[in-house]
């Protein structure tokens, strides 16, 4: 079981692993494609190399706000 949160409904969504279509393997991250209760498919991308990009997104969007 893992825990998502529906893009949808905006819930915690505690799913079982058989919920998960289908593991992408990309060069910056791995795109899991998962069932959701509410009825549609949803992808969630996850890897230490999209964490470490987002974090970066967020520092430039941090920098841009404050215009350092
Ligand atoms: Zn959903």
């Amino acid at each position: 079981m893992f825990l998502i949160t529906c893009p949808v409904t905006g819930t915690d969504e505690l799913v079982a692993e058989r919920r998960i279509r289908s593991v992408v393997n990309h060069p910056t991250h791995i795109a899991l494609h998962v069932e959701c209760p509410c009825g549609e498919l949803h992808v969630y991308r996850t890897g230490r190399r999209w964490t470490a990009a987002a974090q970066r997104r967020t520092a430039d969007a941090d920098r841009a706000l404050v215009g350092v």
